[in-house]
């Protein structure tokens, strides 16, 4: 990995977001059909001298962010600076078998390196904010067929993860409860937005959904870190996680998909108002001028009846 990398972070004047510009990342190979071939990941489980497992976390070779030790935040209108941080990918042995047919076992699995690699990112000095996302299918955005999930870490606690943070502290100082619990204890009564639960989990379609079956998996019990989990809960994330996203593959005939997790930021404040989730958002549409442009989305499916459709959905 030779190749010189200078992304940078600019502030939109207008809205405050912060915008990642990495010109290197238009270099990365176009999607390539699945079922093997030269696919750049399937070599790291065919090499025998490596002797990897059934996972493999590597860094990205074209990362939106990395470390950079040169070049101070700019002030005035134009504000910028280096995208630093750590942008890995986490692959699974498989090229065809998404997170939606793995066995549960499979799937704990991942989410342990998820939490390890959080918990080694999140020592790094220059790291104050670490977002772990999957996504599937070329309209979601996966460069590469092979499956695989993305973990970046920044220096930086904003962009539109600070929204939820926020929020959450918001509703905290307004009613000495969490936003989140409130919202669980509140759809487990209705049950009408339910989309399957456990005995820590909580699978449901969110009352003013982003997308048509739009998916929110939130723990019962309140806590503002994905980090934390024990390994009772982590069986149970990963049975609900695996049992969503068959009901997602089957029920609405194998949709691309992201799923991401928003935990509190490891910037070494409590953030004990937040109470971390896991959003999977199906692509079941194509945000267009108004949903970009005015900022309000359009979604066709009633949350009641995404919920109602996806419980039945036999996996
Ligand atoms: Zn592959
Ligand atoms: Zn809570």
């Amino acid at each position: 990995m030779s190749q010189k990398i200078n992304n940078e972070l600019r502030l939109d004047p207008v809205s405050g977001d912060w915008v990642v510009v990495a010109s290197g990342r238009a270099k990365r190979p176009e999607v390539r059909p699945r079922g093997g071939g030269a696919c750049p990941f399937c070599v790291y489980f065919t090499n025998k001298e490596a002797a990897l497992g059934q996972i493999v976390v590597i860094p990205n070779k074209f990362p939106a962010f990395s470390l950079v030790r040169r070049g101070l935040p700019s002030s005035g209108l134009f504000q910028k600076m280096p995208a630093n941080g750590f942008h890995e990918v986490v692959i699974t042995k498989s090229h065809t078998k998404s997170i939606a047919d793995f066995s549960l076992d499979e799937t704990i699995e991942l989410l342990s390196v998820y939490q390890s690699r959080y918990l080694a990112l999140a020592k790094e000095k220059a790291v104050n904010y670490i977002f772990i996302f999957h996504n599937h299918g070329a309209s979601a955005g996966a460069s590469i067929a092979h499956p695989h999930s993305q973990i970046i870490a920044t220096s930086l606690v904003d962009g539109g993860f600070l929204q939820p943070l926020k929020a959450a502290e918001k509703f905290y100082q307004q009613n000495k409860e969490c936003l989140y619990c409130s919202i669980n204890q509140a759809e487990l009564k209705g049950q009408e937005r339910i989309v399957a639960e456990n005995s820590n989990f909580v699978a449901l379609c969110p009352f003013a959904s982003k997308m048509s079956f739009e998916i929110m998996i939130a723990p019962k019990k309140h806590s503002p870190r994905f980090e934390r989990i024990t390994e009772e809960e982590k069986d149970n994330l990963a049975d609900i996680l695996r049992l969503t996203l068959a009901k997602i593959k089957k029920g609405l005939n194998n949709p691309d998909y992201n799923f991401y997790i928003r935990t509190a930021p490891c910037d070494n404040k409590e953030h004990n108002s937040f109470h971390w989730h896991l959003t999977i958002l199906p692509k079941t549409q194509t945000w267009a001028g108004f949903e970009l442009g005015a900022g309000m989305e359009i979604i066709t499916t009633p949350p009641e009846q995404a919920a109602q459709y996806l419980r039945k959905v036999k996996v």
